[in-house]
Protein backbone atom coordinates (compact mmCIF):
# COMPACT_ATOMS: atom_id res chain seq x y z
CA UNK A 1 0.00 0.00 0.00
CA UNK A 2 1.38 3.42 -0.67
CA UNK A 3 1.93 5.74 1.77
CA UNK A 4 1.07 9.35 2.16
CA UNK A 5 3.70 11.97 0.91
CA UNK A 6 6.00 12.52 4.23
CA UNK A 7 5.11 16.35 4.47
CA UNK A 8 1.57 15.53 4.73
CA UNK A 9 2.35 12.54 6.97
CA UNK A 10 4.88 14.92 9.55
CA UNK A 11 1.85 17.70 9.98
CA UNK A 12 -1.06 15.10 10.55
CA UNK A 13 1.62 13.89 13.56
CA UNK A 14 2.15 17.75 14.56
CA UNK A 15 -1.66 18.55 14.74
CA UNK A 16 -2.36 15.11 16.59
CA UNK A 17 0.88 16.70 19.45
CA UNK A 18 -2.50 19.11 19.99
CA UNK A 19 -4.78 18.90 23.04
CA UNK A 20 -7.62 17.40 21.64
CA UNK A 21 -7.09 16.79 18.52
CA UNK A 22 -7.12 12.80 17.21
CA UNK A 23 -5.84 11.26 14.01
CA UNK A 24 -9.35 12.21 12.46
CA UNK A 25 -9.18 15.66 12.92
CA UNK A 26 -5.44 15.75 12.40
CA UNK A 27 -5.34 14.75 9.12
CA UNK A 28 -9.08 16.81 8.35
CA UNK A 29 -6.86 20.00 9.05
CA UNK A 30 -3.73 18.93 7.12
CA UNK A 31 -6.04 18.18 4.19
CA UNK A 32 -7.97 21.06 4.73
CA UNK A 33 -4.39 23.15 4.85
CA UNK A 34 -3.74 21.53 1.10
CA UNK A 35 -6.84 22.68 -0.75
CA UNK A 36 -7.00 26.05 1.10
CA UNK A 37 -5.95 29.32 -0.09
CA UNK A 38 -2.18 29.79 0.46
CA UNK A 39 -3.24 32.77 2.80
CA UNK A 40 -4.11 30.54 5.60
CA UNK A 41 -1.48 28.37 6.00
CA UNK A 42 1.25 31.22 6.05
CA UNK A 43 -0.97 33.19 8.54
CA UNK A 44 -0.99 30.02 10.52
CA UNK A 45 2.54 29.29 9.93
CA UNK A 46 3.76 33.09 11.10
CA UNK A 47 1.03 33.02 14.01
CA UNK A 48 2.94 29.85 15.50
CA UNK A 49 6.51 31.20 14.75
CA UNK A 50 6.07 34.69 16.32
CA UNK A 51 3.89 32.80 19.27
CA UNK A 52 7.33 31.81 20.80
CA UNK A 53 10.00 34.30 19.41
CA UNK A 54 7.84 37.02 20.88
CA UNK A 55 5.92 36.31 23.90
CA UNK A 56 8.03 35.91 27.28
CA UNK A 57 7.13 35.09 30.91
CA UNK A 58 6.69 38.16 33.42
CA UNK A 59 9.51 38.11 35.38
CA UNK A 60 7.40 38.82 38.25
CA UNK A 61 4.36 36.69 37.83
CA UNK A 62 4.50 34.28 35.21
CA UNK A 63 2.26 35.79 33.19
CA UNK A 64 2.31 35.99 29.13
CA UNK A 65 4.12 39.17 28.21
CA UNK A 66 5.92 40.38 25.19
CA UNK A 67 9.35 39.61 24.83
CA UNK A 68 10.95 43.29 25.68
CA UNK A 69 8.84 43.48 28.46
CA UNK A 70 10.22 42.14 32.50
CA UNK A 71 6.82 43.15 33.82
CA UNK A 72 3.31 42.19 32.04
CA UNK A 73 0.91 44.76 31.68
CA UNK A 74 -0.78 44.06 35.87
CA UNK A 75 3.10 44.20 37.36
CA UNK A 76 4.00 47.45 35.83
CA UNK A 77 0.38 48.95 36.94
CA UNK A 78 1.13 50.93 39.58
CA UNK A 79 -2.50 51.12 40.71
CA UNK A 80 -2.63 48.00 41.54
CA UNK A 81 -2.89 47.07 45.00
CA UNK A 82 0.08 45.09 46.26
CA UNK A 83 -1.18 43.99 49.22
CA UNK A 84 -2.81 40.74 47.57
CA UNK A 85 -2.16 38.03 45.37
CA UNK A 86 -4.15 35.76 43.67
CA UNK A 87 -2.37 32.23 42.44
CA UNK A 88 -3.83 30.61 39.35
CA UNK A 89 -2.58 27.61 37.41
CA UNK A 90 -2.63 29.05 33.99
CA UNK A 91 -2.25 32.57 32.51
CA UNK A 92 -5.90 32.09 30.68
CA UNK A 93 -6.58 32.12 34.46
CA UNK A 94 -5.51 35.54 34.64
CA UNK A 95 -7.51 36.91 31.91
CA UNK A 96 -10.43 35.11 32.95
CA UNK A 97 -10.30 36.80 36.64
CA UNK A 98 -9.46 40.33 34.92
CA UNK A 99 -12.70 39.72 32.94
CA UNK A 100 -14.73 39.81 36.08
CA UNK A 101 -13.87 43.67 36.50
CA UNK A 102 -13.96 42.67 40.29
CA UNK A 103 -10.25 41.85 41.37
CA UNK A 104 -7.65 44.78 41.24
CA UNK A 105 -4.68 42.95 43.18
CA UNK A 106 -1.64 41.53 41.90
CA UNK A 107 -1.32 38.17 40.36
CA UNK A 108 0.75 34.54 40.04
CA UNK A 109 0.60 32.17 37.83
CA UNK A 110 2.12 28.09 38.89
CA UNK A 111 1.95 26.85 35.20
CA UNK A 112 0.86 23.50 36.28
CA UNK A 113 -0.54 22.21 39.51
CA UNK A 114 0.94 19.51 41.35
CA UNK A 115 0.63 15.76 40.67
CA UNK A 116 2.37 13.03 42.10
CA UNK A 117 1.51 10.50 39.39
CA UNK A 118 2.88 12.80 36.40
CA UNK A 119 5.80 13.59 38.26
CA UNK A 120 5.10 16.98 39.20
CA UNK A 121 6.30 18.05 42.31
CA UNK A 122 7.12 21.93 44.23
CA UNK A 123 10.13 22.31 42.15
CA UNK A 124 8.63 22.44 39.03
CA UNK A 125 6.05 25.20 39.22
CA UNK A 126 6.70 28.79 40.44
CA UNK A 127 6.52 28.13 43.94
CA UNK A 128 9.55 29.21 45.01
CA UNK A 129 9.17 32.91 43.56
CA UNK A 130 5.66 33.35 44.71
CA UNK A 131 7.33 32.68 48.41
CA UNK A 132 9.81 34.78 47.82
CA UNK A 133 7.22 37.79 46.76
CA UNK A 134 5.21 37.18 49.84
CA UNK A 135 8.61 37.41 51.92
CA UNK A 136 9.08 41.17 50.70
CA UNK A 137 6.58 41.93 52.96
CA UNK A 138 3.81 44.09 51.59
CA UNK A 139 1.36 41.12 50.69
CA UNK A 140 -1.68 40.71 53.07
CA UNK A 141 -3.94 38.33 51.39
CA UNK A 142 -2.99 35.15 49.08
CA UNK A 143 -5.86 34.14 47.45
CA UNK A 144 -5.56 30.63 46.11
CA UNK A 145 -7.30 30.37 42.57
CA UNK A 146 -6.31 26.85 41.31
CA UNK A 147 -8.67 24.64 39.99
CA UNK A 148 -11.57 23.26 41.68
CA UNK A 149 -10.23 19.71 40.87
CA UNK A 150 -8.50 16.91 42.94
CA UNK A 151 -4.77 18.49 41.73
CA UNK A 152 -5.69 22.20 42.00
CA UNK A 153 -7.44 21.51 45.98
CA UNK A 154 -4.36 19.44 46.73
CA UNK A 155 -1.62 22.10 45.21
CA UNK A 156 -3.82 24.74 47.26
CA UNK A 157 -3.48 22.99 50.61
CA UNK A 158 0.49 22.81 50.15
CA UNK A 159 0.45 26.63 49.53
CA UNK A 160 -1.75 27.24 52.69
CA UNK A 161 1.02 25.28 54.29
CA UNK A 162 3.67 27.38 52.94
CA UNK A 163 2.56 30.61 53.03
CA UNK A 164 0.20 30.60 56.53
CA UNK A 165 4.56 29.91 58.15
CA UNK A 166 5.11 33.38 56.44
CA UNK A 167 2.10 35.24 58.35
CA UNK A 168 -0.19 36.07 55.50
CA UNK A 169 -3.65 35.64 55.19
CA UNK A 170 -4.71 33.04 53.16
CA UNK A 171 -8.09 32.47 51.25
CA UNK A 172 -9.59 30.35 48.51
CA UNK A 173 -11.96 30.87 45.88
CA UNK A 174 -15.24 29.85 47.30
CA UNK A 175 -17.12 26.75 45.85
CA UNK A 176 -19.42 27.14 43.59
CA UNK A 177 -17.32 26.58 40.61
CA UNK A 178 -18.48 22.97 38.67
CA UNK A 179 -15.85 20.64 40.56
CA UNK A 180 -13.59 19.41 38.20
CA UNK A 181 -14.28 22.51 35.88
CA UNK A 182 -11.61 24.77 34.54
CA UNK A 183 -11.70 28.51 35.84
CA UNK A 184 -11.11 29.36 32.66
CA UNK A 185 -14.32 28.15 31.17
CA UNK A 186 -16.39 29.25 34.28
CA UNK A 187 -18.84 32.11 33.32
CA UNK A 188 -18.21 35.22 34.65
CA UNK A 189 -20.87 35.55 37.27
CA UNK A 190 -19.82 32.34 38.99
CA UNK A 191 -16.18 33.39 39.28
CA UNK A 192 -17.27 36.60 40.55
CA UNK A 193 -19.35 35.01 42.80
CA UNK A 194 -16.41 32.70 43.92
CA UNK A 195 -14.01 35.65 44.25
CA UNK A 196 -15.96 37.70 46.34
CA UNK A 197 -17.41 34.99 48.59
CA UNK A 198 -13.78 33.35 49.22
CA UNK A 199 -12.72 31.81 52.56
CA UNK A 200 -10.49 31.68 54.88
CA UNK A 201 -8.54 28.28 54.84
CA UNK A 202 -8.26 26.54 57.78
ZN1 LIG B 1 3.35 40.11 35.87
Amino acid sequence: MPSLPEPIQNLTIAFERLPGIGPKTASRLTFFLLRAPDEISSQLAEGLLALKSTTALCQNCFNITLINQNLCEICSNPKRDDSSICVVEEPLDVFALEKTGAYKGRYHVLHGVLSPIEGINPDHLKIKPLLERVKLGNVKEVILATNPSMEGDATALYLQGQLTRLGVRVTRLARGLPVGGDLEYADQNTLLRALTGRQEME
